[in-house]
């Protein structure tokens, strides 16, 4: 979609707080209350922006489906399996073998690879849910400009019409989405820059997480295939010291 000139943010002219855009003629001052005029120009703006705001509702549901942290049970479930495995492997190998192996062989064929399903598990979990925080902390709206103020654009500093609830607004400035300020550990998450600028919409942030949770499936696949032809080649080597 083509983008409509820049404008300045409008002030209000009673007390310089910057107001939200509206295809009416005139808004309500977010500080003071005072109607404020909108030149022709920003309601062609406003009017303009309808259309990124109505893309952002669209993109909403896959944003929450991809822009949450990966199950918690996944993590557990990647850790009890770290603890677990191994030694059960060990265990079933021993008593399933024969001739018996050797205690480098039993580790070589059987605990070792056991630790890397729990591992591999437990570093995607682990990377996806950075990635999401990363991703939610260069969408997040910016604070106040003054204390009881409405939250501002990340992108461009002008206030926001985010309503109580509501997961995301578009700025109607420069159009870019904003979401809610919301988890509390989403403060821990520093946003880079450069991501911040290269995520415009809710459908750009979606598409990056989509990318990344399936390149960090590929890598957890690739570590275990890597694992398991690794425990081969050891095993091997240590048959052929043997005998
Ligand atoms: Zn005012
Ligand atoms: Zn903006």
């Amino acid at each position: 979609m083509s983008q409509p000139a820049r404008l300045e943010v409008l002030s209000c002219p009673g007390c310089a707080a910057p107001v939200p855009l509206s295809t009416d003629a005139s808004v309500a001052c977010p500080s003071c209350a005072a109607p404020v005029a909108i030149p022709e120009a920003y309601v062609r703006l406003a009017e303009a922006s309808r259309g990124a705001d109505a893309a952002r509702r669209a993109a909403e549901p896959l944003w929450r489906a991809l822009g949450g942290p990966p199950p918690r049970w996944a993590r557990n479930l990647g850790m009890a399996l770290v603890v677990l495995l191994p030694p059960l492997a060990s265990v079933l190998v021993a008593l399933l073998v024969k001739p018996a192996l050797g205690a480098a062989e039993l580790c070589a064929v059987a605990t070792l690879p056991a630790v890397v399903p729990g591992a591999a598990l437990w570093l995607w979990a682990a990377a996806v849910e950075a990635s999401v925080l990363g991703v939610q902390a260069a969408l997040t709206a910016a604070p106040p400009a003054r204390a009881g103020g409405p939250a501002t654009c990340r992108h461009c500093g002008a206030p926001l019409q985010l309503p109580a609830g509501a997961l995301s607004a578009t700025c109607s400035y420069c159009q870019a989405d904003n979401l809610a300020v919301s988890a509390a550990r989403l403060e821990a998450a520093q946003a880079s820059q450069r991501l911040r600028a290269a995520v415009h919409s809710l459908a750009d942030g979606s598409a990056r997480l989509r990318t990344r949770r399936a390149m960090f499936a590929l890598g957890a696949l690739a570590l275990c295939g890597l694992f398991g032809g690794a425990a081969e080649l050891v095993l091997k080597a240590l048959r052929s010291l043997h005998g």
